[in-house]
């Protein structure tokens, strides 16, 4: 008989999203005129820009007539690499176009790169965290070490003896923290990662709301991260993609383990597992990296980045400690009154309409912390923060 993964029976159920959803279904039954303020959601609420759309409606008609495209290279479109090797370029980190990997997201990619390590390797997630990082390695098989984080770092830790593992996962600017690395501490992960062997993941599925030029957009600005690292990031958040679907990743040649070359070995992978993204969704994210492109998500980048500072100015003036907001979509409060973090999510809801996520979702340190994203509509957003202040000066 067939054995199915016996990993799956390992997996914990993620209640977070249906208790929240099961949770406002209850309260609408009682208050069925409720106008509830959504600042829960990880997902964007802006449309895609006129250069993305533009591209897109040319593509399809490509796909009408003699400019058809079959398959397309399964690492990526020759223009895509090139666009997305020349705005790192532009930033001065220096990639070949075939270190870059184009993807349909960083969800898929998060899970898939797994493919190129031992299942014996041990993997180190930095909590509070996005939960696929464990899920996924879950899945695996692999051994997890949680390192938690907290107020008393900022929820940055440094490494040491108890982050020694082989994949380091860094997600910065962080989900759900907000929290961002700088050069230093960032350098620090990258030298602690060549002394032990190690590869870092790096998520910078955020990069593009880091607003502080002196931290890094990219691990590739750090010495020595070319031996140590891959970077996994996404036209979501950075562009809208969430339901259009495309992120790349970026292999640098120099990556080796045990006489191993991990961008060959990804080519590899991606030869035998995908046939490619598809030519009009890598049309449209081409338009992205263009100057028209750039200084349209930009502007959009910056109707959430109101939205944060909103609720960051609310926080301020309570007196109540946060972090994130500034270089992210998301800011991260401690909960009043040593509340615990489901406890606060009740509160607002019965007392606000307002709907957060309780950062003991995101692992146990997140407990007694709360989760505000930006992506919401502004209007909600303003009302939201006026609301929150009264509330708890
Ligand atoms: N990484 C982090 C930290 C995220 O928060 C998300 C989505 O919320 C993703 C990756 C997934 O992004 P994508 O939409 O590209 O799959």
């Amino acid at each position: 008989m067939l054995k199915p993964n016996a990993h799956y029976a390992e997996l914990k159920d993620s209640y977070l999203f249906y208790n929240i959803s099961q949770k406002v279904k209850a309260y609408l039954g009682t208050h069925p005129d409720a106008r509830l303020l959504r600042l829960g959601i990880g997902d964007v609420s802006l449309p895609l820009c006129d250069a993305v759309i533009k591209a897109l409606h040319e593509a399809v008609d490509d796909q009408a007539g003699r400019d058809f495209h079959g398959y397309m290279p399964e690492c990526g479109a020759p223009f895509l690499r090139a666009s997305i090797a020349d705005h790192y370029r532009r930033r001065g980190v220096m990639l070949s176009d075939d270190e870059v990997f184009v993807s349909s997201g960083a969800s898929d990619e998060l899970g898939d790169i797994l493919d190129l390590f031992d299942r014996d390797s041990t993997a180190l997630v930095i909590e509070p965290a996005y939960p696929a990082y464990v899920d996924a390695n879950v899945m695996a098989g692999r051994k997890i070490i949680h390192l938690p984080s907290g107020k008393e770092n900022g929820f940055l830790p440094d490494p040491g003896e108890e982050a020694r593992a082989d994949i380091l996962y860094i997600c910065s600017p962080n989900n759900p923290t907000g929290a961002v690395f700088d050069r230093n501490l960032l350098q620090r992960w990258v030298d602690f990662a060549n002394e032990n062997g190690s590869v870092i993941l790096f998520d910078a599925a955020y990069e593009a709301f880091i607003e502080d030029e002196t931290l890094p957009h990219s691990i590739f600005e750090l010495e020595g991260a070319k031996n140590c690292a891959i970077e996994i990031c996404s036209l979501s958040k950075t562009a809208g993609f969430t339901g259009t679907r495309l992120g790349y990743t970026v292999i640098p040649k120099a990556l080796t383990r045990a006489g191993m070359n991990l961008n060959d070995m990804w080519v590899r992978n991606r030869t035998t597992k995908t046939n490619g993204v598809s030519f009009i969704i890598q049309k449209g994210g081409a338009a992205v990296f263009t100057d028209e492109g750039q200084k349209q998500i930009k502007e959009n980048i910056q109707v959430y980045k109101r939205n944060a500072r909103v609720l960051t100015d609310a926080l301020d003036r309570i007196g109540v400690w946060y972090c994130g907001g500034t270089n992210a979509p998301y800011v991260w409060m401690k909960c009043p009154d040593g509340m615990g973090s489901w406890e606060f999510f009740d509160y607002l809801l019965e007392r606000a309409q307002i709907i957060g996520t309780p950062g003991a979702g995101f692992g146990a340190c997140g407990e007694g912390f709360f989760r505000f994203s930006s992506f919401g509509n502004p209007e909600d957003t303003a009302l939201a923060a006026t609301l929150l202040q009264k509330l708890l000066s």
